[in-house]
């Protein structure tokens, strides 16, 4: 590991400052992503700016709306009580996602920072163009089986890893950041990217902004609701597919909806076509099943992933059948 210098912000302001004026310099919170990547010389800063002293662990209930500081732990935001019962969805995605150990020192905007777990980019003797631009693509031809089926380009067929991001797209976030340039919001759907021809992009973040927190709208999805993680192991292990389904019913009837879905593509991918079909109608798992088999359409594979089809159209089926009977 190449040695570096750190340096503790006590402002997100001085944060930003002290960023901007470094060439080779990045945040670091609580590191489980970033150390890693660190040890294995995926990426190698002269300088992390410590941001762990910054005032931005909040979790505030204001009017319509919950904003949740970006270094709030994982842990801390999924047992929130009020959480829980406003925003449940939430607060079993991130209960899904790594360890307990993890979402301990995980924070909230490290979360939505952490990179693919696409073996050939944590492996520097393979070719990645998402760690060393125009080297090619190990995963295309070849170990792809936790791989992408939409939005891929024939730079990159890499997916997002989190699982709290799914369900933040379902709710329609937004991301407040704070940059050189000043403060912006994002909306939650457009934080993430597809790879296109530049798969070193995770974000549209600019060059040294700043997550400073995250938005979610009051909603009705209290009740009927569902997180859905199929993995090779029950804990501490990545999605091949995973399912955010919320649904808002009266009589039966599915008034609103949202669903998104995980380990499919390089951002969260919602379902809106999904969710137009489904609204207004009654509930049915044949309806369900139809929702599934009409989100999988479009979707590419790559040979070790062809199972996600099948797999995909059966967890939004058995997502949506089990928000339905809360
Ligand atoms: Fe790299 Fe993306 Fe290809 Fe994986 S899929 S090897 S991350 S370029």
């Amino acid at each position: 590991m190449k040695n570096f210098q750190i340096i503790r912000a006590l402002s997100s302001r001085t944060a930003v400052t002290n960023i901007s004026k470094e060439k080779e310099a990045m945040f670091i919170a609580g590191g489980t992503n970033l150390v890693d990547l660190m040890k294995k010389n995926v990426v190698a800063p002269d300088k992390l700016i410590d941001i762990n002293g910054l005032d931005l662990k909040k979790i505030e209930f204001l009017k319509g709306k919950v904003s949740i500081g970006a270094l709030a732990k994982n842990s801390q935001v999924a047992e929130d009580a009020t959480i829980k019962e406003k925003h449940p969805l939430l607060s079993l995605a991130l209960a899904a996602g790594a360890s307990q150990q993890i979402r301990h020192m995980a924070t909230v905007g490290g979360n939505m920072l952490q990179k693919t777990r696409c073996s050939y980019y944590y492996n520097t003797d393979m070719p990645c163009n998402k760690r060393t631009p125009k080297s090619g693509c190990g995963a295309i031809g070849g170990s792809n089986r936790m791989h992408a089926v939409f939005g891929a380009s024939d730079s990159c067929i890499a997916v997002h890893p989190s699982d709290m991001c799914i369900a933040l797209a379902a709710l329609d976030a937004q991301v407040l950041v704070e940059g050189p340039k000043g403060k912006r919001q994002i909306k939650f759907t457009d934080f993430h990217r597809l790879p296109g021809n530049t798969p070193e992009k995770d974000n549209n973040l600019e060059a040294k902004e700043l997550i400073t927190a995250i938005e979610i709208p009051d909603h009705n999805f209290t009740k009927n609701i569902h997180y859905l993680k199929v993995r090779d192991r029950t804990s501490y292990a990545f999605a091949l597919v995973s399912v955010a389904a919320a649904l808002d019913l009266k009589n039966n009837v599915i008034k609103d909806v949202r669903l998104a879905m995980g380990g499919v593509a390089h951002k969260p991918w919602r379902l809106t076509e999904a969710e137009e079909f489904l609204k207004g109608k009654t509930v049915s798992e044949e309806i369900f099943r139809q929702a599934g088999d009409l989100a999988m359409k479009g979707a590419r594979t790559y040979g070790g992933n062809d199972f996600k089809i099948t797999l995909g159209a059966n967890t939004i089926t058995e997502a949506l059948i089990i928000a339905a009977s809360k």
